[in-house]
């Protein structure tokens, strides 16, 4: 994407989780959340580190009821020895209040605390308890997710707005109503927040829906009417394809506008399926809409009838993987190299020319052509692939190009090794 092209952000005010910026100038941030019972300290702190490598720059832990709240400050530790510093935000509901209180060590291990209004109690509780958290959060100097959600609004709130609206002339349609209600909640708990104290840029806010088109909706209004971070995603998003299509759908048409300084993807995982996956998607969607950039990415074609084996797919598929593999060591070693595209083409009707677009790219025969595969680097064809070990071939030119491109070694010697030409 063309610089151009990349829109420009809503204004935010920064707010400093742990060591990550969120709001702001700072880029958007992945975030994600563990499936693991926090109370098991080991598994938690594993799945952090797996999501903190996998990507994810912030990671949020459930902190449901005492034990979680003890293990807390030994995940922080064990994450410490194992070098991972990624900050954890608590996410908290019914008993926030008390377990932050009952747990200093908790409270001081987070970096951001989540509230959200419709959980933190009922009744004269509601106030009180919301207090404590702030109060507990001003006096840790730690930054709060006001985080509303669709399925648990606040019920009191929701009440008073519906009473009100049947007492109009013409009252609004329900759903709009409680569309308007997660937004007033959001930001009334924030101005509450600050009244108690809470500095104005130590709250992020997110207004959570499942369906794509209130989301967008609900999103674009709270934009314009308050200046504090968003974070962004699809509650209750769905399984695989599914859940990955409707939050894409949902934050690229926020992000388009310039909405959304953190996001998470809230996949259920298929059965033996990583939790890392949420935090692949998430880049991915950053990545291809220009925003931010990861890892290389691999064009390929769908293929066709004019790729009948399987040889096609699988490079694809071989050259996705060896790009993932690599990345840690490249991204120590070649600076920039997240931003190298790569193409995989199944045949001669688009295959030399989105070889030629990406930075290094490969076109294989199709059905009836010759069995060669030109390789282009840069817009230029280098050299012709062929034989029984055309994918080791492909890589190795891959490595050479990563090297001589991104190593500071002077570009274009034009050589490379090759089984044929
Ligand atoms: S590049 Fe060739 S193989 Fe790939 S989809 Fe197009 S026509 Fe089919």
């Amino acid at each position: 994407m063309q610089t151009d092209q990349i829109p420009s952000r809503r204004r935010t005010v920064p707010v400093a989780i742990g060591n990550v910026t969120v709001g702001g100038d700072a880029p958007v941030v992945v975030q994600s959340m563990t499936n693991t019972d926090t109370a098991d300290e080991v598994g938690t702190a594993v799945q952090v580190a797996d999501l903190a490598r996998a990507g994810s720059e912030i990671v949020r832990v459930p902190v449901n009821n005492e034990a979680a709240a003890a293990a807390v400050p030994h995940i922080r530790e064990r994450l410490e020895a194992m070098g991972v510093d990624v900050p954890l935000v608590g996410d908290f509901h019914f008993n926030g209040h008390k377990l932050l209180e009952q747990h200093p060590a908790c409270a001081e291990a987070l970096a951001k605390y989540r509230i959200n209004p419709g959980n933190v109690g009922r009744g004269a509780r509601r106030d009180t308890q919301f207090a404590q958290m702030i109060e507990t959060a001003c006096r840790y100097d730690r930054p709060v997710r006001i985080g509303v959600n669709w399925g648990s609004l606040d019920q009191d709130l929701l009440a008073r707005m519906m009473d009100d609206n049947a007492a109009l002339h013409r009252p609004r349609d329900s759903r709009e109503v409680m569309k308007e209600a997660l937004i007033v909640s959001a930001l009334e708990s924030a101005r509450r927040a600050e009244e108690l104290g809470l500095g104005h840029d130590r709250i992020v806010i997110s207004c959570k829906l499942s369906g794509v088109q209130d989301l967008i909706e609900v999103y674009t209004d709270l934009a314009q009417r308050c200046e504090y971070p968003l974070h962004l995603g699809l509650t209750e998003a769905g399984m695989g394809s599914k859940g990955i299509v409707a939050s894409s759908a949902a934050l690229a048409v926020l992000l388009q506008q310039g909405i959304g300084d953190t996001i998470r993807i809230s996949l259920t995982p298929e059965p033996g399926e990583s939790r890392t996956h949420e935090v692949q998607v998430a880049q991915e969607l950053l990545q291809t809409m220009g925003l931010r950039a990861f890892t290389p990415l691999v064009a390929a074609c769908p293929g066709c009838g004019r790729t009948t084996s399987t040889y096609f797919q699988e490079l694809a598929g071989d050259v996705q993987s060896y790009v993932r593999e690599r990345m840690p060591e490249w991204r120590r070693h070649y600076p920039g190299v997240e931003e190298m595209t790569l193409a995989v083409m199944g045949c001669v009707v688009n295959g030399p020319g989105e070889s030629k677009h990406a930075n290094i790219g490969i076109s294989l025969p199709g059905t009836g052509e010759r069995p060669v595969a030109p390789v282009y680097e840069d817009g230029e064809k280098t050299v012709t692939l062929k034989g029984e070990n055309l994918t080791d071939d492909f890589k190795a030119l891959i490595e050479r190009y990563v090297e001589r491109r991104y190593g500071g070694y002077s570009a274009g010697s034009g050589e490379t090794t090759a089984t044929g030409s």
